[in-house]
Order: C-alpha cells, then sequence, then structure tokens
C-alpha cells in the first residue's frame, strides 16, 4: 500500500549465524556472522578471521542463534564458492568420520579437499600454460638471433608448434630458457596461453575378459544385484584366483548404469599394471588419485570424479574422500591391508570409512582378499557382511607348495640355508626367476664392537643404527639419523667394528657371490627412491633381464611375473613374536601376499620359508593354504582374550623430551577417565610404549578398552573434553588413536 512508503528499510531480519569448520585442533565449530546481502549454502567455503590470522573454512551449519553475544561475533571475510565443494553424502561422511574418530572436524574436512582448496584458490584447476609465436615473432628471422643462442632456439621450436609448448618442453631445449623466453616475450615476439582443456580419451571399446567361471558368477551376481541400494560384500578368494575379474566385471555393470566406480587399493598396490588393466577392460578413462601426484594434478582428478567427468576413481587410501557426482560401487582391494590406516594425524582407516561410505550413498562396497582381516571375518559370520568365496586359482594353476626350513636344524650363513640355495640354484638352470624377500633394508643391522661389546646406537631412539654399507652411513630407520661409518670403536678404540644380522643390501652381496653369473636386483626403499625407479626394475623382471629379485615388502604386491616360481622368505620369526596381537595375522597375510608372486604362469611355484619356529600353528595352516582355518582359531583366541574383533580399543599416546611430563599426562589422564564412571569401559594401566624413546621424544601410552562401541564412545567423548581442558595436556604432544592397527 502506497501509505506504508515512510517505513524504515528492512534491517530487521535476524541475520544468519554461520557455523564454520576450520583447520584447527579444537573438537568443535565457530560460529560466524554471515554476508548480509547472500545467503551461503553449507559446504561453501569461507575466509574467516580466527585470532590474528585468516583462515579457510567450510560452513557445516546455519543458525539464526549463537552462544556468543551479538556484539562478539565477527563476520566472515569472504564468501569463496558460490555452491557447496563437497556433496551432501560426503559431508556427512566426514561429518561421521570426525565423531567416529573422535578428530577435529576442520582437520577432517581438509582431508578431504585438494591443497588448492585448502589455501582458497578457486574451484576450477589451473590449466597448462603454454607458450606460442606472438604476430611479431612469426615475422623474425631467427638467424637474426645468432648471438642469443637460446633465444634463437627457442624461437625455432616454437616456429613448428602452432598450439604452443609447455614449460616442461621450453625446459629441455636449455637450462637457460626462463631468462631467454622472457626476453622474447618483453619483444613480444612469444606470447602465453592457456592451453585447450584436455579432450576426453578417445572411447576405445572396452576389451572383453575371460568368461567368468561360477564362483566368479555367483559372487558378481551378488554384487550386481545389489548395484541402487547399499550391500556389503566380502570377497574372500585365494591370490590369483579371479578377484579382480569380479571387480571389472561388477564396474562394468556400475558403469553401463551411468554411475561412477570408486576403487581403493593399498599404497603398494597401485601398479601401472592395475592402472592399465583397469582402463583397459573398463574402456574408460581412470582418475588417479594418490600420494605422489602433484597439487594441480590431484585437483584435477579430484574435480573430474566431483563433476562425474571421471568413470573411474583409483586411488590410494585418502581416495575414500573423493566427491562422485552419480556414485554407483565402492571396491576395496587387499581390504586387510594395513596402509588403509592413517598412522598420524586424522587416524581414519579408509576400509571402514568406505563401508560407511556405501551405506551414506546407498552403494554396494565389495571388500576384497586372500587373507581377510579378522575383523571382516567376523563381520561375516555376523551376517553384516555377505561372504562370497572363490576357493580355487583359475586355469586349474595350483597353490604354490609352502615349505618350512627349519633354522634350528640348518645351517644359515649369511641367512641363506642349503635347501634355499638349492632351490634357487635350480631356479637359474631352468631360466627361472627367484624372490627372496627380507623385510629389512641395509646391510646389517647392528654395528658391534667384537672387542668391547659396544654397539652402534643412536642417540635419540631407543635403537641400533643400521649399516648402509655402500653408502658408508649408519642410519636411524626411525628418526633419520644419518652418520659417517667409524672406523674404530669409539668406546676402546679398536678396530673390531663387524657388522651383525642381515638387511637386503648383505643379502643381495651374499646371493651375488654364491651366484656370480646370475641377473640380480634389489627392490628396497634405498634403491628405489628415484621416481619411476620401482617401475624400472618390475619392467626389467618382466622382460626377464633378472634371475634373483632381492626386496622388502615393496615387491609382495600386485606384480605378476609368468617366469617367477620361487618366493624364498628369509626370516618369518620378527613378525612371529612382536608385541601385537594381531602379529600372526598379519603374518600369515604377508607370506600369503608374497608367495602369491610364485607359480602364476605354467610352472607350478614353490614358497620357501625359514624360520626358527617351525611349530607355530600360524605355519600349519599356511602350509594347507588355509587361512579360513587359521581365522577361526585366531578369532577364538581372540574372543579368549577379548581383543578386537571381541572388543573396541583405543590408544592415547603421549609424547615429551621430558619423560615426566609424558608419564604426568598419561597417569593424569587414566585417573580422570575412572572419575567419568563408565562402568563397561576398562582403563589399563599407563605403560611406555615399545619403543620409549623416538626422535628425542620419550612416549607413553594408554589402552581403553570396551565390549562394545557405544560406551566406548560415549566415554571418549566425556574423557576428550576433559584432557583438551587440561594444563598437563598442554606440556606433551598427545592423540587419540580409535581402532589402532599399531599399539605403539
Ligand atoms: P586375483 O585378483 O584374485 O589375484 P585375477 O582376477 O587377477 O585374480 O586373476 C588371476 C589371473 O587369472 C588373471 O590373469 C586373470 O586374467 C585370469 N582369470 C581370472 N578369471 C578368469 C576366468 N574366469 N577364466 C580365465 N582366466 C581368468
Ligand atoms: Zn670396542
Ligand atoms: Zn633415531
Amino acid at each position: 500500500m502506497g501509505a506504508c512508503a515512510k517505513v524504515a528499510p528492512m534491517t530487521t531480519a535476524p541475520q544468519r549465524i554461520l557455523r564454520v569448520a576450520v583447520p584447527v585442533p579444537l573438537r568443535r565449530l565457530f560460529d560466524y556472522l554471515s554476508p548480509p546481502d547472500r545467503p551461503v549454502p553449507v559446504g561453501a567455503r569461507v575466509r574467516v578471521p580466527f585470532g590474528r590470522r585468516q583462515l579457510i573454512g567450510l560452513v557445516l551449519e546455519q543458525s539464526d542463534t549463537s552462544e556468543i553475544a551479538p556484539g562478539r561475533l565477527k563476520a566472515v571475510s569472504a564468501v569463496l564458492d558460490p555452491r557447496p565443494v563437497l556433496p551432501p553424502a560426503l559431508l556427512e561422511l566426514l561429518r561421521w568420520a570426525g565423531g567416529y574418530y573422535h578428530h577435529p572436524l576442520g582437520e577432517v574436512l581438509y582431508t578431504a579437499l585438494p591443497a588448492h582448496l585448502r589455501r582458497g584458490r578457486g574451484l576450477t584447476p589451473p590449466r597448462d600454460k603454454l607458450w606460442r609465436l606472438a604476430a611479431g615473432g612469426r615475422a623474425v628471422d631467427s638467424r637474426a638471433l645468432a648471438r642469443a643462442p637460446v633465444q634463437q632456439r627457442i624461437l625455432q621450436a616454437l616456429a613448428g608448434q602452432d598450439a604452443g609448448l609447455s614449460a616442461a618442453a621450453l625446459a629441455q631445449l636449455s637450462p637457460g630458457w626462463r631468462g631467454a623466453l622472457g626476453r622474447l616475450e618483453e619483444k613480444g615476439w612469444v606470447e602465453a596461453v592457456t592451453a585447450a582443456p584436455p579432450s576426453p580419451a578417445d572411447p576405445r571399446p572396452p576389451e572383453p575378459g575371460p568368461a567368468l567361471n561360477p564362483d566368479q558368477v555367483r559372487a558378481a551376481q551378488a554384487v550386481t544385484g545389489a548395484l541402487g541400494r547399499f550391500g556389503r560384500f566380502l570377497l574372500f578368494g585365494v591370490t590369483g584366483s579371479g578377484k579382480t575379474e569380479v571387480y571389472l566385471h561388477c564396474a562394468r555393470e556400475a558403469l553401463e548404469r551411468g554411475r561412477q566406480v570408486l576403487m581403493l587399493v593399498p599404497e603398494i598396490g597401485l601398479t601401472p599394471q592395475l592402472v592399465a588393466r583397469v582402463q583397459r577392460r573398463l574402456g574408460v578413462p581412470v582418475a588417479l588419485l594418490h600420494s605422489g601426484l602433484s597439487d594441480t594434478a590431484r585437483h584435477r582428478a579430484w574435480q573430474d570424479a566431483a563433476g562425474g567427468r571421471a568413470p573411474v576413481v583409483l586411488g590410494t587410501r585418502s581416495a575414500v574422500f573423493t566427491p562422485l557426482k552419480r556414485p554407483g560401487l565402492i571396491i576395496v582391494d587387499e581390504e586387510h591391508d594395513q596402509s588403509f590406516k592413517q598412522q598420524d594425524g586424522f587416524r581414519y582407516h579408509a576400509r571402514d570409512t568406505a563401508v560407511m561410505r556405501a551405506r551414506l550413498e546407498s552403494v554396494p562396497v565389495i571388500l576384497g582378499s586372500a587373507t581377510p582381516s579378522l575383523e571382516s571375518l567376523q563381520r561375516a559370520r555376523e551376517g553384516a557382511y555377505v561372504r562370497l568365496d572363490l576357493p580355487d586359482r583359475t586355469g586349474g594353476a595350483g597353490m604354490p607348495a609352502v615349505e618350512l626350513l627349519d633354522l634350528r636344524r640348518l645351517p644359515a650363513a649369511e641367512g641363506l640355508s642349503p635347501p634355499l640355495l638349492e632351490a634357487v640354484k635350480a631356479r637359474l638352470a631352468r631360466g627361472e626367476q627367484s624372490l627372496v624377500f627380507l623385510n629389512r633394508r641395509g646391510f646389517a643391522p647392528v654395528m658391534l664392537c667384537r672387542h668391547c661389546a659396544w654397539q652402534a646406537r643412536c642417540r635419540r631412539c631407543d635403537a641400533t643404527l643400521v649399516l648402509h654399507r655402500a653408502s658408508g652411513r649408519l642410519r636411524c630407520h626411525h628418526c633419520g639419523a644419518d652418520l659417517p661409518r667409524p672406523a674404530l670403536c669409539p668406546q676402546c678404540g679398536k678396530e673390531a667394528l663387524r657388522p651383525v644380522g642381515l638387511g637386503t643390501e648383505r643379502l643381495a652381496a651374499a646371493l651375488q657371490r654364491r651366484f656370480p653369473g646370475a641377473r640380480l636386483a634389489r627392490v628396497d626403499r634405498d634403491t628405489v627412491r628415484r621416481r619411476g625407479a620401482l617401475a624400472a626394475v618390475l619392467e626389467r623382471v618382466r622382460r626377464r633381464e633378472v634371475d634373483i629379485l632381492v626386496g622388502t615388502q615393496m615387491i609382495s604386491k600386485g606384480h605378476h611375473f609368468p617366469r617367477l616360481t620361487l618366493v624364498a622368505v628369509v626370516n618369518a620369526d620378527p613378525g612371529l613374536f612382536s608385541v601385537d596381537f594381531r602379529a600372526a595375522e598379519h603374518l600369515f597375510q604377508q607370506i600369503t601376499q608374497v608367495g602369491g608372486r610364485a607359480g602364476r604362469g605354467e610352472q607350478p611355484g614353490q614358497v620357501l620359508v625359514q624360520t626358527h619356529h617351525a611349530q607355530h600353528p600360524v605355519f600349519a595352516a599356511l602350509r594347507r593354504h588355509d587361512y579360513a582355518g587359521f581365522a577361526e582359531y585366531a578369532l577364538a583366541e581372540r574372543r579368549e582374550t577379548g581383543y578386537p574383533p571381541f572388543s573396541c580399543l583405543a590408544l592415547l599416546r603421549a609424547e615429551s623430551p621430558h619423560r615426566e611430563a609424558a608419564e604426568a599426562f598419561v597417569g593424569w589422564a587414566a585417573k580422570t577417565g575412572r572419575e567419568t564412571g563408565e562402568k563397561e569401559v576398562q582403563i589399563m594401566d599407563p605403560v611406555p610404549a615399545p619403543m620409549e624413546r623416538r626422535a628425542g621424544r620419550y612416549r607413553m601410552q594408554l589402552l581403553v578398552q570396551a565390549p562394545q562401541r557405544p560406551p566406548l564412545h560415549r566415554f571418549l567423548q566425556a574423557w576428550l573434553a576433559r584432557l583438551e581442558e587440561s594444563g598437563a595436556a598442554r606440556k606433551v604432544r598427545w592423540s587419540l588413536d580409535v581402532d589402532p592397527m599399531d599399539l605403539y
């Protein structure tokens, strides 16, 4: 009505409050005033004042009220996105993960964002810059630049390239290319342009795979029957039983319905062979996500997945948080692998997170393994997971024979018993390959003085220094300390220092001495430090330019060498007697994994395992290839001792340069915990970590155990609130690990 013209402008509407997660180690959201002019959606990034800093945060909730007095509320400084950067189901997953692992939400959310977005850059990944001849440059005769040879070379190179050349291509021309290019740009002869987006790969028809056998068909049908809704499947199939074929079949089915597939593999399972196989067989581009990517490459793959342009996303642990526009299927290969658990910062388990994600996205998830975790097996027993078995190797190939070599009865110079050497010799004679596995790098783990018994020990860790002979260094594998190898004993001054024990460097040297004519390759973190070095060695093995491959667990996964017929495990014992209640499970998994490399071609394979403890029950099951039988036994034991999966654990760790500070904190934490009155939760006594001192810090830990998850979570919530407020907590570095994989 016209009479209302005098009414004051509308300023009375309550200003909205945004609840923002910022990357700080605090377990709460922070309230800010929304800009008055436009609404900010949940899931958008904002820049906010935080103390004296400006931080990039993510809006998680909107509200009309705040506990902060209106006058003290600060406004967001900038809104970075008009729409959410993460889809709602993923936001929900991240909120779940923050709650489940009791980790500050801001840090959890940052795990899911590419570095560019964490730093506040735009959503669209930057494109590569290219340089090309400008109009002015086309007319120039490059001979005129005889006195500026680099400029001349650049001009000549660009003359043949209408689309332009990248920085990488120009760098090939001369180390001084950047300066020369700058001068050419100043003259107006060369200009920078933005590269066109890469055109989608040619749609190649997917390569047909083998016809599935009846077990595979049963497994694939179970999963594809669940497409479009939540379902959990445990695919339990021996190595080479065709699990990957089942994944591929189900993936193709999901793709045909226009859905995306997310496949997670362990850190060292992401081999070029696997990537090529997936690409070939599915006939679509595969977005790769792993720790080796540049920020830009990661941002692009992430954006392709989020926009639905990447039909298949293949990655390691953190890829579980990749946004997907049309999720259809989640696959976790080698689900038992420990690399799925993040061991620092936000300590999530990617497998368990993947299962929750499948629930939130209403898609099926396949957990596959030849040696599933006891947790997953137990869930299948309880009926939570549908268990699908592939009991046989495909194509009638038998399982490799597993034989034990009892080191109490056999001599073994430099770790090599006579039967092991014989077996290698037989392979050399037949032109077959051997893999000799030892999970310890370096030459020898101990340098000992024969005269006075002095040992080279790390000054900052409770550990011996490892001799690396080729480089003449003593190194600590825990803190990275690196010292020259002494010639004389620092204690008695005698020339009596001897390397004791065995690492891959020494093992390789010993084998080379025994078999001078053999072509030997060694794979461990020392030999394949350079990017691409591992792939190069494996390629040599495939081309049969290597007779004996010596290596650590880096070689244990994913590779398939048809001429490899012997796998020798030099020392199975360290796994057996660790403090970890999962030791036997991990040993079985590891030997199965390495052993699985043998005899995948026409020749049958053999696995030799050297041990001082041949009577241990784990070996009897290993020889029968009976992981299920082993699991029965191990689960019964876990039930007896009350360990997971029959209880839930959380581990509080604390470290400090001062032993008393670490002790005082865990002591106080234990006392405080016992005061919460949560009766079902058992708080153990604080103990030093198995390696008490590491990198100069004393480490203490406190285990908390509960028969069920809800009381544990109630307890942790209340307990953490008190720990965060305590003065003792500020004097140490501490963390909480829910479902710890390592109890140290
Ligand atoms: P896993 O993933 O269980 O180790 P793969 O799926 O890699 O097993 O299969 C092992 C080998 O057997 C591969 O070379 C694969 O192509 C082949 N294979 C798998 N399923 C079949 C089948 N149904 N018929 C013939 N060959 C098969
Ligand atoms: Zn000495
Ligand atoms: Zn050290």
